[in-house]
This record gives structure tokens, sequence and C-alpha cells, in this order.
């Protein structure tokens, strides 16, 4: 017996990073998965090494259109999505707000935050015919507390908006069985940690009680739990995933 036995997971970003990280654990505890991405080399590949219960479809999480075509080929493939996790998100310039264009402010929050809406929109006429599903929205540490450093106001404006729908949601399809978490990492060694600090963390490290970046599947352990049915009492909660960063 698998964790994720008989369910139906869409995994947005899933080409590499984190995304990456959690299809691969959920195929292999029993689901079968949609991996999305707008880099299609990378996902298709990913797709192939695990196997026939895995799904690559190009998407532009900012594109409704887009999202209409994944889910209805996801479906079409896999049958109804049981499991959704909006995981594609950029960290966008790091500069401060008097220097943000108004044209990277639209484009992070398109992504990070208008994402969101859009994938919780098209899934969830799809988990309501199931009758039970668990959506899992990917944060941060800045959709919590806005104070370290690096991230621009459109990251940190986007994470806290994602954490806000993640609420408004779980309450309103409580009663139709379908659960809404987010999860709020903070720093973890994928590429965009990397374009964004240097490999080892660089000074971030010093703000990490447990001392070290985290690898992704950590992250995954935690986003596994949420999406099985392991977690069946728990919805419109946040999940920090940060070494006790923000406990300081
Ligand atoms: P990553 O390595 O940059 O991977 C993100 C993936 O999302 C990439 O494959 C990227 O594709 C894809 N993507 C970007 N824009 C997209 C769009 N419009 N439609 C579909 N896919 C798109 O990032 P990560 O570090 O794994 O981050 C995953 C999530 O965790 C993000 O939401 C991020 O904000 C959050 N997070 C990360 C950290 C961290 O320390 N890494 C900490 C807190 C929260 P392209 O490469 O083609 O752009």
């Amino acid at each position: 017996m698998n964790r994720l036995d008989g369910k139906v997971a869409l995994v947005t970003g899933a080409a590499r990073g984190m995304g990456a990280s959690h299809a691969r654990k959920f195929v292999e505890e029993g689901a079968k998965v949609i991996l999305t991405d707008l880099s299609d080399a990378a996902g298709k590949e990913l797709a192939e090494d695990l196997g026939g219960n895995a799904l690559f479809l190009h998407h532009d999480v900012t594109d409704p259109q887009s999202w209409a075509e994944v889910v209805e080929h996801g479906v079409r493939a896999f049958g109804d999505i049981t499991v959704l996790v909006n995981n594609a998100g950029i960290l966008g310039p790091v500069t401060q707000t008097a220097e943000l264009s108004e044209a990277d402010y639209r484009t992070v929050c398109a992504i990070n935050q208008d994402g969101v809406f859009y994938g919780m929109k098209s899934v969830l006429p799809s988990m309501e015919r199931a009758g039970i599903g668990a959506i899992v929205n990917i944060s941060s540490i800045a959709g919590i507390a806005a104070n370290y450093g690096f991230p621009s106001l459109a990251y940190v404006a986007s994470k806290f908006a994602v954490r806000g729908m993640t609420k408004a949601t779980a309450i309103e399809y409580g009663p139709k069985n379908i659960r809404v978490n987010s999860v709020h990492p903070g720093f973890i060694q994928t590429p965009m940690m990397v374009e964004a600090t240097d490999e080892s963390g660089g000074d971030a490290l010093g703000l990490i009680p447990l001392g070290r970046i985290a690898d992704p599947n950590e992250v995954s352990n935690l986003v596994l739990f949420l999406a099985s049915d392991e977690s069946s009492y728990i919805t419109g909660a946040e999940h920090l995933i940060d070494a006790g960063m923000l406990a300081q």
C-alpha cells in the first residue's frame, strides 16, 4: 500500500527544482502525476524517467486557456484530478520598491499569485466530481514575514496572497471534502535559490537555526503528507518548513 494510491495529481513547475522532486515522490507513492511547466525538454525527460504514471504537458500558469487545456488533457489521460500542487513561481528581480518596474511587479504577481487562482479555479470542478481533493499552494517564508532581505515587494505580496487565497478557498470548499493548505519553505537548494544567492546559500546560512540549506526532498515529504489522506483533518493552515528561521 502506497501513500498516494488512487490519487491523480497535477504539479506545476515540475520540470526542475522542488516541483520535480514533488512529482517524483508522488509517482513513487502510487499517484498518477501530470507534470506541467514552460520548460518542455526537462519536463519531458523527467516524465519519461518516471514511467507510465507520469505525463508531461506544456503549461503557462498565467494563462487560463493553458489551464483549461492541461486539465482537459490530464483528466482524459488519468481521470479526475484529486491533488493539485500550485508550485510554479519566480523570484523576480531582487530590488527595492522604488526601483521595481511595473512590468516586473506584474510578472511576479501573474505567475505567483494569479497562477494559483487560475489553478484552483480550473481544478476544483474535477475535485468536486471526484468528491475529494487536496490542494497544496506553495508560498514562502516571505508569505509570513517580509524581513529576510532579498525578495522584492512583488514576491512578498504574491506569497502573502497565496496564504490568504488558501484560507478563503479552504473555508468555501471544506464542506465538499476539499482541503487547501499552504506551504512556506525557507531556503531550499534549487535553481531559484542558487540564482538568488550562490551554491552555498551565502549570507543566508547565518539566518538558519539548523545551519544548512534544505534538500528539495525534505519539502516533498511535507507536500506528500498534505496531499495524502494522512492529513485528512488539516485544512486552511500554513505549514512552515524553514529550519526555525521564523522562530527568531
Ligand atoms: P525553480 O527551481 O525556479 O523552479 C520553478 C519552475 O517553475 C521552473 O521549472 C520554471 O520554468 C517554472 N515556471 C516559471 N514560470 C512558469 C509559468 N508561467 N508557468 C509554468 N511554469 C513556470 O524554483 P523552486 O525553487 O523549485 O521554487 C518552487 C516554488 O517554491 C516557487 O513557488 C517558489 O517561489 C517557492 N519557494 C522557493 C524557495 C527556495 O528557496 N527555493 C523558498 C520559498 C519558496 P522555467 O525555468 O522555464 O522558468
